[in-house]
């Protein structure tokens, strides 16, 4: 006789606030026959906070290759299991992709169960256009690579959404800066759903200068929105042609380095010069 496979169900859990845990959460934990966490810690607090005693598996990024067949395995034996993050919506800057996707692949049933997730919860409340946006996840963590990162979404129109830690903000807002411009709408969501919940909204000089100025504002957990590319700039301004114009401006005065780009681009020499002098470019000679 087959065996039916078990469910994987992807559950949200909290990600400060413990109220936000929903009713039909707490139940699949509940009843599941193990809960895959990628901080067994943390979740056994939530757990006997709920009075539930599930079995836990430790299941993050330094042993998910390991641990995923295993995983399948009992859910082609029929267990259900659920996969919980540390804290917000699995998969989303966290682990569980390689699960999901093979889970999936074997047409094992995947059943979401939606909650918290630091991002949407920031977007919904900050103010910046909501009709489009996109998720970026954490910044690479060197300077050269987090710029070019940036520039390759610096005429995305929609709103950008990005997760920083606390150590590494000031440097990702310098950057910002550096690509963006000093004027572009930020907003700062700092805390989500905690007691020092705090939305710091003002310009990316503004918010750099703001949160050098008073270290209590970058402690934390925190999401960075930035305003996205507005119509008045021009749309042929792509960030290959600002990462261009950025490599010459390091050797070369900014009108010369405005000049080189617009030859090798076909973008308006002028146009060049403003951006680069909103983003303090050019070599001093
Ligand atoms: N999976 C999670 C989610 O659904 O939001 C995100 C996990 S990611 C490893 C952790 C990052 O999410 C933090 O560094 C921070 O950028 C953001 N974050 C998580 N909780 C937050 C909160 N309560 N307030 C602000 N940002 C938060």
């Amino acid at each position: 006789m087959q065996v039916q496979s078990g469910i994987l169900y992807v559950v949200a859990t909290p990600i400060g606030n413990l109220g936000d845990l929903s009713a039909r959460a707490r139940q699949v934990l509940a009843e599941v026959v193990a809960i895959a966490a990628e901080d067994t810690r943390t979740t056994r607090q939530l757990l006997s906070h709920l009075g539930i005693a599930t079995e836990l598996i430790a299941y993050h990024e330094h042993n998910e290759s390991e641990m995923t067949p295993r995983l399948l395995a009992r859910l082609a034996a029929g267990e259900h299991l659920a996969l919980v993050s540390e804290a917000g919506t699995p998969l989303i800057s966290d682990p569980g992709y390689q699960l999901v996707a093979t889970a999936r692949a074997r047409s094992i049933r995947v059943v979401p169960i939606p909650g918290p997730n630091a991002a949407i919860c920031a977007l919904s409340a900050a103010g910046l256009p909501s009709d489009r946006f996109l998720f970026l996840g954490f910044p690479p963590r060197t300077q050269s690579r987090r710029r070019a990162w940036l520039e390759a979404v610096a005429a995305e129109p929609g709103t950008l959404i990005l997760y920083e830690s606390p150590q590494r903000v000031l440097e990702t807002l310098a950057d910002l800066q550096a690509v963006f411009g000093a004027g572009r709408r930020l907003v700062i969501a700092r805390e989500l759903t905690k007691r020092f919940e705090t939305f710091l909204c003002g310009s990316v000089g503004e918010l750099s200068a703001c949160l050098q100025a008073d270290a209590d504002q970058r402690r934390g957990e925190l999401v960075i929105l930035i305003e996205g590319c507005p119509p008045s700039e021009p749309k042929a301004v792509s960030g290959e042609v600002l990462r261009t114009l950025r490599i010459l401006a390091e050797t070369l005065p900014l009108a010369q380095a405005a000049a080189l780009t617009a030859r090798l681009t076909g973008v308006h020499k002028s146009e060049l010069y403003r951006l680069g002098l909103e983003r303090g470019l050019g070599a001093r000679r």
